[in-house]
C-alpha cells in the first residue's frame, strides 16, 4: 500500500504560462503540492496577477487532484524586516504586504519568509525590527487569508531565525500571530547545528519551544555542510552531510502528515532533478547513480 505524502519541489513562474506553466511543470515531476515565487527573487518587477494564468492553473491542479491548499509561495530575498537602515526597512515592509496580496490572488494560502538579517545591529535590535516589521505589515492585512511561514535559518551571515528559540520570540511578539506559521528547511536547521537524523529530538524540540501546530511547511534539502556549518548550500537528497536516510523519515512521520515537504535541490548540470528525486523518495531507497540518470535525460 503506497502512503499518501504531500510532495512538491520549487517550480519556476514565468511567461507566457506563468502559474499555468508552474502547475504544468510539478505535474510534470509527479508533484502534488508545489512552492513558487511570484516574480523574480531578487528584484521587485511583478508581473500584474491578471496576466498570471491563475484560474487556468488551479483548474489544472485541480482536475490532477494537486493539494491545493498546501500550495506554497516564496517572498523574495530582498525583503529584510530586520534591516537597521529605515528606508530599507519600509521598502522590505511595503514590498511584503504586496506580495501578501499577491498571493492571496494565486488563492495561496502559505508564505514562506525569511525572517531577517540583523546587518551588525545585532541579535536584539534585529529581531525587534522583525517582530515591528511583521506588526505594522499584518495591521493592514490581517483580513487576508495568507499565513507567514517564518523560514528557520543556516545562520550564514548576520542571518536571525536560526533557532527555534529565536523564531519563537518573533511569533511572540507579534499581535496577529495566528497569521504567523514555521517553514523547517533541513538543510538550514542541519547548518545551524540541529542533528537533522534525530527527529523525534528535533519534533520534540520544535513542539516543546514553538508547539508543532505552527509547522506548516517542510524544506527537504540535503546538506554540502556539515553539521553547524552556517552555510546553506543545498544538494539533492541522500548526496549530502545528511543523507537519504535521515531525510525521508521527515516525508513519511505521521506527525508531519499534513505538512508539504517542498524539495529545494539544485539541479544537475542544467536539469532539474525533482522527477528522479521524487520517485526515489517514494521508492524509500537511495539510488546512488540519479545524478548520471537526472544528466541523461
Ligand atoms: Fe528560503
Ligand atoms: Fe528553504
Ligand atoms: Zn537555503
Amino acid at each position: 500500500m503506497e502512503d499518501k505524502i504531500l510532495l512538491g519541489s520549487h517550480v519556476s513562474m514565468s511567461g507566457p504560462d506563468y502559474f499555468l506553466g508552474s502547475v504544468k511543470e510539478a505535474l510534470s515531476y509527479g508533484e502534488n503540492v508545489l512552492m513558487f515565487y511570484t516574480g523574480a527573487p531578487q528584484n521587485n518587477k511583478r508581473t500584474p496577477t491578471e496576466k498570471c494564468k491563475i484560474e487556468e492553473g488551479l483548474k489544472l491542479a485541480k482536475e490532477n487532484n494537486m493539494e491545493l491548499d498546501k500550495f506554497v509561495c516564496h517572498a523574495p530575498y530582498m525583503i529584510n524586516l530586520g534591516n537597521p537602515d529605515e528606508e530599507k526597512f519600509k521598502f522590505s515592509k511595503d514590498f511584503l504586504k504586496s506580495e501578501i496580496l499577491r498571493c492571496a490572488d494565486f488563492k495561496c494560502r502559505y508564505l514562506v519568509l525569511h525572517p531577517g538579517l540583523h546587518v551588525h545591529a545585532g541579535e536584539e535590535v534585529g529581531l525587534n525590527n522583525i517582530i515591528r516589521g511583521l506588526n505594522e505589515v499584518l495591521e493592514e492585512v490581517k483580513d487576508i487569508d495568507v499565513i507567514i511561514c517564518l523560514e528557520t535559518m543556516a545562520g550564514k551571515g548576520t542571518e536571525l531565525g536560526t533557532s527555534f528559540e529565536q523564531i519563537k520570540k518573533i511569533i511572540d511578539g507579534v499581535k496577529y500571530n495566528d497569521k504567523i506559521a514555521v517553514c523547517l528547511d533541513t538543510c538550514h536547521i542541519n547548518d545551524a547545528g540541529y542533528i537533522v537524523d534525530d527527529i523525534d529530538a528535533v519534533l520534540n524540540k520544535f513542539d516543546f519551544i514553538i508547539g508543532l501546530d505552527k509547522l506548516k511547511v517542510i524544506h527537504l534539502n540535503d546538506s554540502k555542510n556539515p553539521l553547524g556549518a552556517h552555510k546553506d548550500r543545498h544538494e539533492n537528497i541522500g548526496f549530502g552531510e545528511i543523507g537519504f536516510d535521515s531525510l525521508i523519515k521527515y516525508v513519511y512521520d505521521s506527525r508531519l502528515k499534513n505538512v508539504p515537504k517542498i524539495l529545494e535541490t539544485p539541479y544537475v548540470e542544467n536539469n532539474p532533478p525533482y522527477k528522479e528525486e521524487i520517485e526515489m523518495i517514494k521508492k524509500k531507497e537511495f539510488n546512488p547513480s540519479l545524478k548520471e540518470i537526472i544528466c541523461s535525460k
